[in-house]
């Protein structure tokens, strides 16, 4: 939750959480909007807690911020529900006002090159627990 300070949960919080889903038949939305492309020392937050979510929200570092892009990926599940009501209808019945905009798309495509090229999840690995004594410095002087 990135106004709560992106915090990360306790260990056992995301187990517990998809037992409940899981049980009662609730689909798991990951909004990985902050999260994803390596922000957690992995490709996804997903892949940290092992989350095996339903649907994942990603934008932000979709473009390292440099385009305003925003994505939303669903399981095979899902998508087989969605592609199945799209032929009864004849079109695939959902839309957004700039999706797939080309130059959006560019520079989507660009950054998660970069990331790959410049090995990002290892670096934040190597910076992060620098960065996170530093946060909890200024943390204590509050
Ligand atoms: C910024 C943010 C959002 C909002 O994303 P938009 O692309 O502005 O809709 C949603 N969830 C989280 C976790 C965010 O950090």
């Amino acid at each position: 939750m990135g106004a709560g300070g992106v915090i990360p949960p306790p260990a056992t919080y995301f187990d517990k959480i998809q037992a409940v889903v899981k049980k009662y038949d609730i689909l798991f939305i990951a909004d990985e909007v902050i999260c994803a492309f390596g922000r957690l020392g992995t490709m996804y937050g997903c892949d940290k807690y092992n989350i095996k979510p339903d649907l994942v929200s990603v934008a932000k570092a979709l473009s390292s911020a440099y385009m305003p892009i925003g994505a939303v990926m669903v399981s095979p599940e899902v998508s087989d529900v969605i592609h199945s009501q799209s032929s009864k209808l004849g079109t695939f019945s959902h839309g957004f006002t700039y999706s797939g905009h080309p130059v959006a798309c560019a520079v989507a495509i660009e950054a998660l090159k970069i990331y790959k090229e410049r090995n990002i999840l290892d670096h934040v690995n190597r910076i992060a627990p620098k960065f996170q004594d530093g946060v909890k410095a200024y943390g204590e002087l509050a």
